[in-house]
C-alpha cells in the first residue's frame, strides 16, 4: 500500500470505530428490536454505556422482546443463535434493570431448563449486582 492509501485506510478505520462507538452504531448491531420505540431507545442507551466486551456479548448472545407479564426477565432458549432472551414490559424501564439481567447472562448463571425457572442463589444475585455497578450502573 502506498503511504497515502495507508493513511486514508487508517482514517477510515478510525471513522468506523467512532461510528461503532456511537448510539447509531449500537442500534445497528442490535438490529430490529421488536419493542416500542421508547423502549428501544432505553435498550440502545443502556447497551451503549457498557464496556466494549459487554456490548459485543449482547450483540452475539442476547435478544429482546416485549412481554405482558410485567418486570424485566431473562430466559435461556437453548440451541438458538442468541440464547439469552430478555423480556421487558411496555412502559418505563430503568437502564440498570436491563443491565442487571445482562450481567446474569454474562456470568452464566444457571437456568433450570426442566422447571423453566431461575435458580439463582443470593451469592449469584449479589455477583450480578456487583457487575452491574462495575459497569457503571446502579446495582
Ligand atoms: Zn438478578
Amino acid at each position: 500500500m502506498k503511504q497515502y492509501e495507508l493513511e486514508s485506510h487508517r482514517e477510515a478505520q478510525a471513522e468506523h470505530r467512532k461510528w461503532e462507538d456511537s448510539l447509531e452504531g449500537v442500534a445497528y448491531w442490535l438490529g430490529d428490536l421488536p419493542v416500542p420505540e421508547s423502549l428501544e431507545t432505553v435498550i440502545i442507551k443502556a447497551v451503549h454505556r457498557l464496556p466494549l466486551a459487554g456490548r459485543e456479548f449482547v450483540f452475539c448472545n442476547c435478544r429482546f422482546a416485549l412481554s405482558d407479564e410485567g418486570g424485566v426477565r431473562i430466559h435461556y432458549v437453548p440451541r438458538t443463535r442468541q440464547p439469552w432472551l430478555i423480556t421487558l414490559p411496555e412502559g418505563l424501564v430503568d437502564e440498570s434493570v436491563i443491565i442487571h439481567e445482562i450481567a446474569h447472562a454474562w456470568l452464566g448463571h444457571a437456568y433450570d431448563l426442566h422447571r423453566g425457572e431461575w435458580r439463582v442463589c443470593p451469592r449469584e444475585e449479589q455477583a450480578a449486582c456487583d457487575l452491574t455497578r462495575q459497569w457503571g450502573f446502579a446495582g
